[in-house]
């Protein structure tokens, strides 16, 4: 590649308006995360904002971005441990470890504590729903982390990548609900507003960040993955990233523009606690302890 167009150094990554070296791109991307921030007014002076972090490349990224950009709020981190064999454990001390070197306080929460039984347990019978349990069960247990913590909101490693991959699927699964966000409750303070600082950056910038800052440790992809849509959507989505570059942000850009031109939604679904653990819910029981009965 050539060199940085700032200061001549060896460049590592092309942006739109040309190379740049790792002191300057890492510069590139921390900006770009502010301004997403600033943009979509995520986060106020004096908050508590607590991040889901998995311990995976893109929320090592973010929480270490979060620090670094001196933001008027206090980071706290909460890890779920699903229970995954061979998968989870070594991503959990890579999470301790960034934690720790932070200084940020950090939670563990597991699926054993909140249900009894591992993801591994939980889907021997059916790995197909792996993605769809996993990911239900992981928004009510960080939720409740979040709550506990007494954060105003919960910070989420999504890029730009998953931002557009949820775009498309939507559309696959015919999902409209979904596509067009109109869901409105009278339940905000039970539910701990997400907020998706890097919903902006690409996970190739994300990927280049965190190896310029050696924020990367080699770690095993989850088992599960090879049962997801995403897994689908997401190389087809990189192709045609390849061959038009700009195509995931128009996805976004598109999104956005159709959310601003729908009207906000009149029906306001009123909220009751879930019977079974508490949590918000407009049914007898929330979408996980349903998701539990059906598997235990
Ligand atoms: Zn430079
Ligand atoms: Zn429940």
């Amino acid at each position: 590649m050539a060199d940085c167009y700032l200061c001549g150094e060896r460049a590592v990554f092309r942006t739109e308006d040309g190379p740049l070296c790792a002191k300057h791109f890492s510069k590139w991307y921390e900006d770009g995360v502010a301004a997403a921030i600033k943009r979509y007014d995520m986060i106020h002076a004096g908050d508590r904002v607590c991040v889901g972090f998995s311990g995976g490349k893109d929320s090592t990224v973010l929480l270490t971005v979060l620090c670094r950009l001196n933001l008027d709020c206090e980071l706290v981190a909460v890890t779920v441990d699903e229970g995954i064999g061979g998968y989870r454990d070594d991503t959990i001390l890579a999470a301790k470890d960034t934690a720790s070197r932070l200084g940020v306080e950090h939670r563990i929460v597991s699926f054993t504590d909140v249900c009894g039984k591992t993801l591994d347990e939980l889907l021997e019978n059916s790995p197909q729903a792996a993605c769809s349990v996993c990911g239900t069960l992981r928004r009510r247990a960080l939720n409740r982390a979040a709550r506990e913590m007494e954060a105003n909101s919960i910070a989420t490693g999504h890029c730009l990548d998953d931002e557009s991959q949820s775009v498309v699927m939507n559309y696959l699964r015919g999902d409209v609900t979904r596509a067009t966000a109109s869901f409105n409750s009278n339940s905000a303070e039970l539910f701990i507003p997400r907020i998706k600082p890097l919903c902006r950056s690409s996970e190739r910038a994300t990927v280049a960040y965190g190896l310029c800052n050696n924020l990367l440790v080699p770690l095993p992809e989850c088992p599960y993955t090879r049962y997801a849509l995403r897994k689908d959507v997401r190389t087809w989505l990189g192709k045609l990233e390849y061959a038009k570059p700009g195509t995931l942000t128009r996805i976004a850009d598109g999104q956005e523009e159709l959310l601003s031109r729908m009207p906000k939604s009149e029906v306001v679904t009123e909220l009751g606690r879930c019977e079974k653990c508490g949590e918000p819910t407009a049914n007898r029981l929330c979408a996980a302890c349903q998701q539990l009965e059906r598997l235990m």
